[in-house]
Order: C-alpha cells, then structure tokens, then sequence
C-alpha cells in the first residue's frame, strides 16, 4: 500500500443497510486527504461518483460556502417509545428523523414512537421515512394517521417507491413529501420534479460526483434540498458539508449526524453535532495517525480488494 491510499475498517455501532463494519480508502492529492467509500456491493461505474467526490476534495477544494454551520437531524430507528425520545433528548437537535414502516403491520407501533418523539422534541420538526415500502392506499392511510399522531409531520421520506405513486401520494395528502430513493441517479431529479412527485429532495454529494455536481442537481431539481449521508468518515462528510454550506438556500436540517452510528472515526476532531449543529469545514480535515492504526482494515484480502477496486474506477474517471 502506497503513502497516498489507506484502507480503512470501521464497526458500526449498530447494524444499518446490513452490515456491521463499514470500509472504505483515504486517497491522497495535493490538499490533503479524500474518503472513497462506495458500498462494495456497487459496480465500478456506480463507484466513479464516489471517486470523483473524492478527487474534487484532493485537488480542487469546495465552492465557497455561504454559511458556516448546517443544522442537522437525530435520527430514530425502528426502537420503542421509551428509547425514541431518549434518543431525542439527548441529541439536542430540533428536528428528529424517525423510521417508520419498518416491518408488515408496524403502524400501532410506528404512532407510539412518533407520539413519544413528538413529547420529546416539543416544537421540533418530525419527519419520517417509510424507505420506498408502502403501495399508494397505504401510504395515503398511513401518512394521515402518523401526521395526528406526531401533531404535524414536517415531510414524509419516500413513501412509495416509483415516481408515479410518488406523485399520486402527494395530491392525496396534505403532508409534504421528499424523495430519497428516486434521486439516487444524477437525471432523476428532473423528472421528480416535473412529474410534481416532491416537495423536498434528498441529495448525496458523495454517491453524485462531488459538491460542484451535487449543486446543479439541486438547481436542476428546483426543489428544496436536505443533504444525507452516505455513512462517511469524517473525511468525506466533510465534503456532504461543504455542499449544505455552499447551498443558497437551506429549509430543512440536513442527515449529516451519522457519524454516531460509527465506533471511532479517522480524524480527532471527529464531526459529531453539538446541539443539533456541526460546522461547514473549509478544507479537508487531516486524519489522525493513531486512528489510522486503530482502524487500519485487518484483512491483507480485502485491502487488495480495495485498491485493485480504486485502480480500475480511476481508469474510469480518466477515460470520462
Ligand atoms: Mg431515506
């Protein structure tokens, strides 16, 4: 392994998106450090947006940010009332993101966890996110009696999964809607908006190509724009920041609080939210060499893994 990549294995505190150890590779430009860490599953062309986030960060840096700190969501997952509004509570933050739909037949369930986020949050904001799983009857059901239950939701996150229902979900309810899944390719956005399928657009820099590229999907949107994360280090949620900073506007908090979800990070001055806040960073922050070591990824199979994986994407990125 050269000086300019280094392979990293991170465990997660708790399972998410089925695995427990998140991996992924520092590169190396001439301003500082990158994170490339598409999930393993992705197939090298899905992976080059990944690369190129990084290499925008390595050698370019970020457009100018017009703010300095973003707000940013607690995220509550499929536990009980009691342990939802302790996760509220204790975050600080104003608005609170809660799973909801996560298993057949879970709505008594997902109203006792709204109702108790609504105790715990008082005039904070709810949103949730159902993941694409409901048909349109249900959704339109679902989202009513969730909305008394929280005393007004402020979005509902992909209820449905296609545009179309989408859409049709959207004149059914009063309750604005934000599309995650459907805005995972660069064209889509577009089309979710003149569809009319959205209120709100979930965009990632990370997966999209970098912030520059990120930005104009977010104007080619047109739409209100919550930035997610895609279970970075703090080295590549630096970049999801830079784009919440460099957006002009900025409605709602963002899902850059994830890094709660991770055992340890790469960089000391790890950027976990205070009170709901974390700073928009104006260069990339350096990792720290004893993480490094701490979390240097242990099996020799899985580092050649990686750098063969980067090899390739880089080939791809020069050809593009
Ligand atoms: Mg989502």
């Amino acid at each position: 392994m050269g000086a300019d990549t280094f392979v990293y294995a991170i465990p997660l505190r708790t399972r998410f998106r089925g695995i427990t150890m998140r991996e992924g590779m520092l590169i190396r430009g001439p301003l500082g450090w990158g994170e490339f860490c598409a999930f393993p599953e992705y197939d090298d062309r899905e992976a080059a947006g990944w690369l190129a986030t990084a290499v925008e960060q390595v050698t370019v840096g970020w457009p100018t940010p017009v703010r300095e700190r973003i707000p940013v969501n607690c995220t509550v997952p499929a536990v009980g009332p009691e342990a939802a509004g302790r996760i509220v509570r204790e975050s600080g933050c104003a608005t609170a993101k809660v799973k909801v739909a996560d298993h057949p037949g879970s709505l008594a369930e997902d109203l006792a966890r709204v109702a108790a986020v609504r105790e715990a949050i008082g005039d904070g904001a709810i949103r949730v996110d159902a993941n694409a799983v409901w048909d349109v009857d249900t959704a339109v059901r679902n989202i009513g009696e969730i909305d008394r239950a929280a005393r007004g939701l402020e979005y509902v996150e992909q209820p449905c999964r296609t545009v179309e229902e989408l859409a049709e979900v959207r004149r059914r309810v009063p309750v604005r809607i934000a599309a995650d899944e459907s805005i995972r390719r660069a064209e889509d956005p577009l089309r979710v908006a003149v569809a009319g399928a959205a209120d709100v657009a979930v965009l990632k820099c990370t997966p999209l190509g970098g912030v520059r590229r990120a930005l104009a999907v977010a104007e080619a949107a047109g739409l209100p724009t919550v930035v997610s994360s895609a279970l970075e280090t703090s080295v590549g949620l630096s970049a999801q920041l830079a784009l919440a900073g460099a957006l002009p506007e900025l409605e709602f908090a963002c899902g850059l609080g994830t890094l709660a979800l991770f055992e340890g990070d790469l960089v000391a001055d790890s950027l976990l939210p205070v009170d709901g806040w974390l700073p928009v960073p104006t260069a990339p922050p350096d990792p720290d060499p004893a993480l490094l070591e701490k979390y240097r990824h242990p099996d020799p199979e899985r580092v050649e893994w990686w750098l063969r994986r980067y090899e390739r994407v880089n080939a791809l990125l020069e050809v593009d």
